[in-house]
Formats: C-alpha cells, structure tokens, sequence
C-alpha cells in the first residue's frame, strides 16, 4: 500500500474528534498526488459527505468552473478540506475538530509537496497566518516555509455576494504565472528533470 493509500485509510477510520460520529463517508481530498497546485477548503458539506468527495456541492460547481476558466481539470490540481469530516448543520469547524484534523492536512502537503498553496477561505487562510484579515491578503501570493501560499476568498462566498465572482476569477487568473513562476524558481534552486516539464507544460496554459 502506498503511503498516499495508507493516509486515506488512517482519514477513513479517524475517530479523534466528534465529526467522525456524524459522518457518512469521510472525504479526505481528490486529485493527483503529484500536483503542482493544492486547494484547501473547510469542509465538507452534505453532497461531500454522501459521496465522500470534496467540493461537489454549489460551492464547488464554483470551484470546477474556475478551474475551467485557467484551463485546469480537476486531476490537474489536488483538492482538500481543512476538516476531513461534515460539521453538522454545515456550522464552522470547531477549533479542537481543526486541530484534530491538522496532522491529515501536514502529511497531505509532504506527500504531495505541492509548489503552491491555494487557500479557500479564512480556516485554511489561518492555518498559515494565523489572525490575519483575509480580504486584505486575498490574491497575493506569500512564502511560507519553503512553499508559496496564495489566499483566496472561499468559493461559497459568491452564493451569498455575486460581486465576489469577479475577484475570484481575477485571483485564479494569476494562478498560471504564479504555477510557472514558483517551479521555474525551484529549478534554480534545485535543477530537477521532472520539475523542468512541469514547468514547461504549466507554462503552456
Ligand atoms: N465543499 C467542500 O468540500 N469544502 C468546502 O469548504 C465547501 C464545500
């Protein structure tokens, strides 16, 4: 079993915090296990938790539609939540359920290595900067540790203010430059084969 396989196992039977007990499936993320880019949203709603897949609901016909728009599928990229289980009634995850949950998100990000980071919203904005304001840091793009973070307003937030779809789709049009940018720096640091046609198939989009 691959270390990838053995992470979904260990999200599918997590019984660490109180959402376990609610859920039907567990959702702990979908996409390519070598993408360059990584999406982390909150959690999963109700459509995410009968099928056991993230973003599959309002919010993430938003999130596929924007992806489309920079020419990405789905498997391109990886998408995850911050909670890998359904808070009831939709409600914000507690911060013992994100702390719960945390050490799931940690290996995703060193199993993956992504080059860049896209937070959804303010639970994952705050997991690397804690206590910041996410409207004044949406759509630029932040070191932290060796990876690049770009924040993001959440996808949802459209359903509730329509105006913010053009801000979203501003903010996904600079992901391109930003992929192409981040890997062609790495390369510098580090000359590396594969890393040389991502950049150059990113480069493409
Ligand atoms: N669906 C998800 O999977 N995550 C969210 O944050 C919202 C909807």
């Amino acid at each position: 079993m691959s270390d990838f396989d053995d992470l979904v196992r260990k999200i599918d039977s997590c019984t660490e915090c109180v959402l376990s007990r609610g859920r039907t499936r567990s959702v702990p993320g979908e996409g390519s296990s070598s993408a360059d880019i990584m999406f982390i949203g909150e959690g999963p709603g109700s459509n995410e938790d009968r099928e056991g897949t993230p973003f599959i609901g309002r919010a993430g016909n938003i999130l596929t539609d924007l992806l489309k728009g920079i020419g990405l599928r789905r498997d391109d990229v990886f998408i995850t939540n911050m909670v890998k289980c359904r808070p009831p009634g939709n409600r914000d995850p507690a911060p013992e359920e994100l702390q719960a949950c945390s050490g799931f998100m940690d290996a995703q990000i060193e199993l993956i290595q992504p080059k860049v980071i896209v937070t959804l919203g303010r639970f994952s904005f705050g997991k690397f900067f804690p206590g910041e304001v996410i409207s004044k840091a949406r759509g630029k793009p932040r070191q932290w540790q060796d990876l690049t973070v770009y924040p993001m307003y959440h996808p949802a937030a459209v359903l509730y203010n329509p105006k913010l779809r053009s801000v979203l789709e501003h903010d996904f049009g600079q992901l391109p430059e930003l992929i192409a940018k981040t890997i062609t720096q790495s390369q510098t640091e580090q000359p590396n084969t594969e890393e040389t046609v991502k950049a150059q198939t990113m480069t493409l989009l």
